[in-house]
């Protein structure tokens, strides 16, 4: 099965992808992680998409293209894969329809995933992460035994710099300028499906699982 997730950040994605690669056995890939771990080994890449990042604005689409198209071409994504964060804007959807084109591939289902706005901004700004195993945590909704420490492997948990709120009303901004289009390009193409994003983790996983074995 070969999925996008599309949505606004804070909707969600990320865990319901991780959901879905449990589920489904085929890979999460996140352009963001791919992105957040290459500034961390600061490789070339890394060191191109940080200040980017760190505004909360896109990284150009010929620097995201190259990642996806070289991760894409691994082994694991062979079964399928859930694109998370990817893509963006309608360049990178177009340049992800030649690249899958080119393999004889195609999408099976994007799934938009809808969250109201004052509802993103609590999300996003309660979110922290583990600096050491990545797990992700909320301070209302799933916050760690411990304060500001990982319930898994006992490292500090961190605000992402772009969680901040100043950056998430920008990122809002600039999904709703350059993401929001892909909806209608998908709906014109046949391949949309809506789901409520509010409400419990499970019950939204449940609701795109019914869609999915639609
Ligand atoms: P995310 O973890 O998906 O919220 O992504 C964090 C940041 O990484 C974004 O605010 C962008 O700066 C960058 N990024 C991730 N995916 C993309 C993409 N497909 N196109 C452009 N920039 C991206």
């Amino acid at each position: 099965m070969r999925l996008i997730l599309l949505g606004p950040p804070g909707a969600g994605k990320g865990t319901q992808a991780k959901m879905l690669t449990e589920k489904y056995q085929i890979p999460q890939i996140s352009t963001g992680d791919i992105l957040r771990q290459a500034v961390k080994d600061c490789t070339s890449i890394g060191q191109e998409a940080k200040s980017y990042m760190d505004r909360g604005v896109l990284v150009p689409d010929q620097v995201v293209i190259r990642v996806i198209q070289d991760r894409l071409g691994k082994p694991d994504c062979t079964r399928g894969y859930i694109l998370d964060g990817f893509p963006r804007t309608v360049a990178q959807a177009e340049a992800l329809g030649d690249t899958l084109a080119r393999m004889g591939s195609t999408l099976d289902h994007v799934l938009s995933i809808k969250v109201e706005a004052e509802e993103l901004v609590r999300r996003l700004s309660g979110r922290r992460t583990c600096r050491s195993c990545g797990e992700a945590y909320h301070l209302l909704y799933s916050a760690p035994r411990k304060d500001g420490v990982c319930d898994k492997c006992g490292a500090a948990l961190y605000q992402r710099d772009d969680d901040k709120e100043e950056t998430i009303k920008r990122r809002l901004q600039v999904y709703q300028s350059e993401t929001a289009p892909l909806i209608s390009y998908y709906q014109d193409r046949g391949l949309l499906r809506e789901i409520a994003g509010q409400g419990e983790i499970g019950e939204i996983f449940e609701r795109i699982c019914r869609v999915l074995e639609k």
